[in-house]
């Protein structure tokens, strides 16, 4: 007696190779019927003996491809129909719906090992790929994903790899961006004057690595640059050139493990799908400065098969940075490169495969026994994450680190890393992205959330979006977490941050606030000090030094110029902070770790590379006597103890004054969010003190503590309001 299923899968499930899977698993239970990917979810009919559907149906979820993330299976009895064959029909779009396609993924093994092997037709061709590993959202121009909607449209599949494309037995069966020497995109080499005549690109661009000039590499999401991580005065140029003189660079190589220790949950997402920058600690042997003042490296494996063919050529450790001008976006087209890296590459290693979208390189560390993300992008972006039921919302983000979230049907798709929304090309391409997301996932915002800040970019592009949900800097940090956790109100939490503004028109940033429903309380905070020089003061930490009080300068720092800024701070007629962020500035400036700081979050990096990991004393403090805490400091300091020692009480201090202060709140779920808990030992004492006072711990970890991860916080406390 034949049987006939409607089932209907929801998730991640397209663009990862789930339909040939689907096809093979119904032949093998000998099912009839059919599957198709839809704007919405898969749907698949299957019809058969009861015992094959069951084993079916288990199979379905057990024996899912790598890439795919079921997360709702719908099954629907209808009339059997007394078919014979199961078939792969073509795609159907349904206005209105939306569909998870997997992010980018790494190179798989299987096609790894077809790269380097002679005898495959596709040795070494540089964009080889397969349904488990290639090129996603930086091809997709438009959903249901199908190859005339990618950026792959112009390449027509020659005989043999269509035959592969049509296969279901084929690991390339339905590969969008399938492609081999015969019909796929090409590699070609420029240089400064323009494309340069040669017929063996690859091996000229490894030549120039070797003799340490900078290549510009067209990646899977931009350009990014390279050079030989050995070769100091390498490295060197390329930061002149690129003007950023101190923020550490991005390393990728094949031997993690000879330049850096690596844990074993380090090594699992290092090999991911989605292969991130991973921060790991680091034990020397490249260009000194790579990370200077750092004792962490970021790292990543080669990727694509390009930089499998790059590393393989140049057999060593490559800086790969992001292909850019400071905080600008990553240059995405041949002309953007040319026209804003001309001048910091000397060759373009370029191909003519288009990319539909930027998505820099994620970043992430492990940090209190998970991975979490400290750059969110390729590879990651735009997993969906999860979301209160409600209204299709818009939430817009801060001004650093900017990144938008839309949501719908309770699924949040927090959009790529752009860059500061203080350059008009970030703007630009900020905007681009949101247009693009809001496209792709068909959201038409019936709410908006954007941050307390009425002249953030991001506030005005949500205002012309709709009548905005005004959302407290901190306390959509600690939504975030809220939302990554599906936790629920009542909880405290403590947020550890820059900047951000506060409903009574001063600068928070050292917060412990109770969350309830929609809305919070807030309970204890850093005692507010002046920041004399407003913005200034989070590049020039010595100011804040001065607004703590400290009477002469720090080395290094003009003595009039001090004076100056100490009476200005005395004076008391300039914006005042909570902000924790401050504190550490002003912390690495007494102790003469950081001045001035090229990049935000420098000193704190510096303050926390600095601390000695051997000391655990404590100075007991509460939260609102930051003041006192630095007095303690500097008078400790005028005694000649060491900075690393000051600096590792420093950190241990406030881990204890806020773990007391969440402890007060009765309450025993606490939140941590904040750009200050990128910091690995704040984030880990605080971690283990709450622990040991009973309480339960929650951060962030599919999207950034920093600003990177504040629009999904908005989004959640806009669906909580009305
Ligand atoms: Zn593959
Ligand atoms: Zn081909
Ligand atoms: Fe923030």
């Amino acid at each position: 007696m034949s049987r006939r299923y409607a089932v209907t899968v929801r998730g991640t499930v397209q663009g990862v190779g789930f339909r040939p899977f689907v096809y093979r698993l119904a032949r093998r239970h000998r099912l009839a019927g059919f599957v198709r990917n839809s704007t919405g979810p898969v749907e698949i009919e299957v019809e058969g003996e009861p015992g094959s559907l069951r084993g079916f149906l288990e199979a379905l979820r057990r024996e899912a491809p790598p890439l795919a993330r079921i997360e709702e299976v719908e099954v629907l009895a209808l009339a059997p129909r007394g078919e014979r064959d199961f078939v792969i029909v073509a795609s159907q779009a349904r206005p209105g719906d939306f569909q998870s396609v997997s992010p980018d993924a790494a190179t798989c093994e299987d096609c790894r090992r077809e790269l380097f092997d002679p005898a495959d037709r596709r040795y070494r061709y540089p964009f080889i790929n397969c349904t488990n590993c290639g090129p996603r959202f930086t091809v997709i121009e438009s959903l249901p994903y199908d190859r005339p909607r990618t950026t792959m449209r112009r390449f027509v599949m020659c005989q043999a790899c269509r035959r592969e494309y049509e296969d279901p037995a084929d690991r390339r069966f339905h590969a969008q961006p399938n492609a081999c020497w015969d019909c796929g995109p090409r590699l070609a080499l420029w240089g400064e004057d323009g494309p340069l005549a040669t017929d063996r690109p690859l091996e000229e661009a490894v030549e120039a690595l070797r003799r340490g000039l900078v290549v510009a590499v067209k990646g899977l999401g931009g350009y990014q640059l390279a050079c030989d991580a050995r070769n100091e005065a390498a490295v060197r140029r390329l930061r002149r050139r690129k003007h950023r003189p101190g923020k550490p660079l991005a390393v990728m190589l094949t031997d993690p493990e000879r330049y850096c220790r690596v844990s074993a949950g380090e090594r699992e997402v290092l090999r991911g799908p989605a292969h991130p920058i991973v921060l790991l600690d680091y034990r020397g042997g490249l260009a000194p400065s790579i990370a200077p003042g750092l004792r962490r490296l970021g790292v990543m494996l080669p990727y694509t098969p390009l930089h499998h063919l790059l590393l393989d050529g140049f057999a060593g450790p490559l800086v790969m940075t992001s292909g850019n001008l400071s905080e600008e976006p990553i240059c995405r087209t041949e002309e953007e490169a040319w026209e804003r890296l001309r001048g910091i590459a000397d060759r373009f290693l370029v191909h003519d495969r288009p990319i539909a979208a930027r998505y820099d390189d994620s970043v992430v560390q492990v940090a209190a026994g998970a991975v979490r993300v400290v750059r969110r992008a390729r590879g990651l972006a735009p997993e969906p994450l999860p979301l209160p039921a409600g209204p299709p919302v818009v939430a817009t983000g801060a001004h650093l680190k900017a990144a938008f979230t839309v949501g719908r049907d309770g699924r949040a798709f927090v959009g790529p890393h752009v860059g500061d929304l203080d350059h008009l090309l970030t703007v630009q391409a900020f905007e681009e992205q949101l247009e693009r997301y809001r496209r792709l996932f068909s959201v038409e915002p019936e709410r908006v959330a954007c941050d307390l800040h009425p002249d953030y970019a991001s506030t005005r592009i949500a205002e012309r979006l709709g009548e905005p949900v005004r959302v407290q800097h901190h306390h959509a940090h600690l939504a975030g977490v809220l939302a990554e956790h599906g936790l629920e109100p009542p909880v405290v939490g403590a947020a550890l941050d820059g900047v951000g503004l506060g409903p009574d028109g001063t600068v928070w940033g050292g917060e412990v606030l109770l969350l309830e429903g929609a809305s919070y309380r807030r309970l204890a905070h850093l005692e507010p000090v002046p920041l004399p020089g407003g913005d200034r003061c989070a590049r020039e930490g010595w100011r804040m030094a001065a607004a703590y009080g400290l009477d002469r300068p720090p080395p290094g720092v003009d003595g009039v110029r001090f004076e100056l800024v100490r009476r200005l701070a005395a004076g008391g007629r300039v914006p005042w902070t909570s902000s924790m962020g401050r504190f550490f500035d002003a912390v690495a400036s007494l102790l003469g770790v950081c001045q001035v700081s090229s990049y935000e979050g420098e000193a704190a990096a510096l303050l926390e590379a600095a601390s000695d990991p051997g000391v655990d004393e404590v100075i007991e403090v509460e939260l609102e006597e930051n003041r006192r805490l630095f007095a303690e400091l500097v008078r400790r300091h005028r005694r000649g103890e060491p900075a690393s020692r000051l600096a590792a009480v420093f950190h241990n201090s406030v881990a204890r004054a806020v773990v007391a202060a969440c402890r007060r709140a009765g309450v025993r779920r606490v939140v941590l969010s904040g750009g200050c808990f990128q910091n690995r030992r704040l984030l880990e004492s605080c971690w283990a003190g709450l622990r040991a006072a009973g309480l339960e711990p929650y951060a962030n970890e599919r999207v950034p503590a920093n600003d990177g991860g504040l629009s999904l916080g908005q989004a959640w406390v806009a669906m909580r309001c009305g």
